[in-house]
């Protein structure tokens, strides 16, 4: 750790949400953050103004919400602090067309992931204070937390403080979106954005369905059925992670056989070796370089050829349709799987 990484944390008592009284927030985007930030605003007490495109079909679902809408533009117009929540991929472009052109000396840019501003795709003037409040979590929970009087743990940074109260205002903010009540990290735009990115392609989603993939096809090679290669590599997984969640690893091989933990103890390692080590420096090092954002920028650019490509082959493997087969079939797939995740899909599709 270097100094440039601290570890504050944020309470409801480090903040306060009256710092932006007499304040408009613009909130431009309405999708999975977007809902969440501007609703948890709203009735957070802060005077909110969605921006949303006149085609946007998001429109009337911020209207039935009871929220003020209107053009990204006018949006920045009205408020002294605009909180950027569209999609990533899209940022710059709305940046320029709607955020540079009526943008003020004084006012807040803040985001809920430091992607554009770190790889500088965003390169906002002097005299306007840039920030980060990034849930550690999809916007549907933020919401039902808030609803439920809960915290969602959160992330804050800043970029630039032109007016000295850049750290304040964002606390005020994580504040009124429920993050204090959780605890919120500072952080910084570089490290936000760089464990992030990581997290996700070495780990999370990449590593994990990697992994998964690897084990089943390993089975199923050597003659062991689909159906029992899916429950092994994939169902059990929930139970697993479950469990490390609740209590570390620890936890977790306190509540398996001694046959497990020996067996997982002795051969994980060999699994995930020195190479699979080496591979994640080597991703760590496109992520820190920029190789991986101007890899995503021209994909983007060239109409996402190689995204579709990818996407539709995970959709064909095997393991897809086994677990579809099966889950249709076990009474379990229904339990546990929250029925608000329908919401979510339908507001991330939302403009797609
Ligand atoms: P999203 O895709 O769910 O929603 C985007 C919204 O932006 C849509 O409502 C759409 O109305 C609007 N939009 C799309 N294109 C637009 C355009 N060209 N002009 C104006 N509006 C447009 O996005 P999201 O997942 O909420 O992501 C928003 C930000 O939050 C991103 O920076 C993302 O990295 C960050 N974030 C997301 C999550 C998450 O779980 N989804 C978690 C933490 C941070
Ligand atoms: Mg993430």
């Amino acid at each position: 750790m270097t100094d440039e990484f601290t570890t504050d944390i944020y309470y409801d008592d480090d903040a306060d949400v009256s710092t932006l009284d007499d304040e408009t927030v613009a909130v431009l985007g309405y999708g999975s953050q977007g809902h969440a930030h501007a609703l948890n605003l709203h009735e957070s007490g802060i005077d909110v103004v969605v921006g949303l495109r006149e085609d946007s079909s998001s429109r009337s679902a911020a209207e039935a919400d009871g929220l003020t809408v209107t053009t990204p533009a006018d949006a920045v117009k009205q408020a002294s602090y605009v909180s950027v929540l569209v999609p990533d991929t899209v940022q710059a472009d709305v940046y320029e067309n709607a955020i540079e052109p009526n943008l003020e000396s004084g006012q807040t840019l803040q985001f809920a992931h430091g992607l554009n501003i770190h790889y500088n795709q965003i390169q906002p003037p002097e005299g306007v204070d840039v920030t980060m409040v990034a849930p550690k979590s999809p916007g549907h929970l933020v919401r039902r937390n808030y609803e439920n009087d809960e915290g969602t743990p959160g992330l804050l940074a800043v970029y630039q403080d032109e007016t000295g109260e850049a750290d304040e205002r964002a606390l005020a903010y994580a504040k009124a979106i429920g993050c204090t009540r959780a605890g919120v990290i500072e952080t910084t735009f570089r490290e936000e954005v760089e464990s992030d990115l990581f997290g996700e392609q070495a780990v999370l989603c990449g590593g994990v369905t990697s992994l998964v993939k690897h084990g089943y096809e390993t089975l199923v090679d050597a003659g062991y059925s689909p159906e029992i290669a899916y429950f092994e590599c994939l169902n059990e997984l929930k139970l697993i992670v479950d469990l490390m969640y609740e209590g570390g690893h620890s936890e977790m091989w306190d509540s398996v056989s001694d046959t497990a933990e020996y067996g997982g103890l002795s051969r994980g390692d060999r699994i995930v070796d020195e190479n699979v080590r080496e591979n994640m420096e080597e991703t760590l090092e496109e992520i820190q370089n920029g190789d991986f954002t101007r890899e995503w920028i021209v994909e983007n650019q060239a109409g996402r050829p190689s995204y579709t490509q990818l996407r539709q082959a995970e959709k064909d493997h095997e393991i897809e349709e086994v677990g579809e087969r099966l889950r249709d079939l076990f009474a379990w797939a229904d339990e546990g799987t929250e029925t608000d995740d329908e919401d979510e899909s339908v507001r991330v599709q939302a403009d797609d």
